[in-house]
């Protein structure tokens, strides 16, 4: 990842690096990601990465902050876009750092078009994405023999919910995962509700998974707002929808009927 020593000509461009920092926990970023923020001089990351990921960066490197998180302010991603397009065309390589994957709810994809269409080189790190983390955590298979043969990731913010089409991405033997669908819930669990999902379908809310913080908390869909308010939920969190959530509680009532 050293840039070309020449000044001219294309080689004297830096390189993007679109690098997933995970679910939060250092520990399960990529060698890759590890190497790459270890040795990086220029980190331009948003608000989801860790603390700790970051303090992995040597002390001379640049780093900028083009926080995402909802109501705080953030960078409009057409500016972040051109950021990374200029340092790149300035010679320097530049790792962009993003909670999670970079290709999962990131706007990897429009960084990367950004830069390619700028003639600078792309590469992309995959990261553990927060549903992968928080299953992995919360101990929550997302697929089992016994309860879901189907995953799906679904983006659950505000703008546009009405518009999206969940129709058969929940329910008997299928797994639904919500990312950004905290502020929603109510709506969220509504929808799911008018699609012909039970009230009493199990849900879990994965509070700050692969941190030290999490929290895990589970009900039935039509309790899921209430759930959310009454935990004080805080961004990052997942939803997820779906008997995996309730293994446990189906394992603990077959004993209890098996009279064990
Ligand atoms: N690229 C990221 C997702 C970015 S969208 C990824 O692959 O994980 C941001 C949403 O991701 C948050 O609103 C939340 O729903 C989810 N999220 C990210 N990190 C999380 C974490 N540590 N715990 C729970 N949810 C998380």
């Amino acid at each position: 990842m050293n840039p070309s020593s020449s000044s001219t000509g294309p080689d004297s461009k830096g390189k993007v690096w679109l690098v997933g920092a995970g679910p939060g926990d250092p520990d399960l970023l990529t060698l890759r990601a590890a190497r790459l923020v270890m040795g990086a001089k220029l980190i331009v990351h948003d608000g989801l990465v860790d603390p700790r990921i970051l303090a992995m960066a040597p002390a001379s490197a640049k780093l900028i902050s083009v926080a995402k998180r909802r109501s705080r302010h953030s960078m409009p991603q057409e500016e972040i876009n051109a950021l990374l397009v200029s340092e790149a065309l300035a010679g320097r390589d530049v790792v962009r750092l993003k909670g999670g994957d970079p290709f999962v709810f990131g706007r990897g994809g429009e960084e990367a078009e950004a830069a390619r269409a700028a003639g600078v080189a792309v590469e992309v790190v995959p990261g553990i994405s927060a549903a992968i983390g928080a299953a992995a955590a919360a101990q929550l298979p997302l697929t089992h023999r016994d309860a879901a043969s189907v995953v799906s990731f679904v983006a659950g913010q505000c703008k546009g919910l009405s518009e999206q089409n969940w129709a058969g991405l929940a329910g008997h033997g299928r797994t639904l995962v919500i990312y950004m669908g905290l502020a929603n819930a109510d709506p969220i669990a509504d929808k799911l509700m008018a699609d012909g999902l039970a009230p009493d379908t199990p849900v879990a809310v994965v509070e700050n998974a692969a941190r030290p913080e999490m929290r895990v908390l589970r009900g039935p869909l039509a309790g899921l707002g209430r759930l959310v308010a009454d935990h004080h939920v805080v961004s990052p969190a997942l939803i997820i929808i779906g008997a995996i959530t309730a293994l446990e509680d189906q394992r603990i009532a077959m004993a209890v009927e098996a009279g064990a």
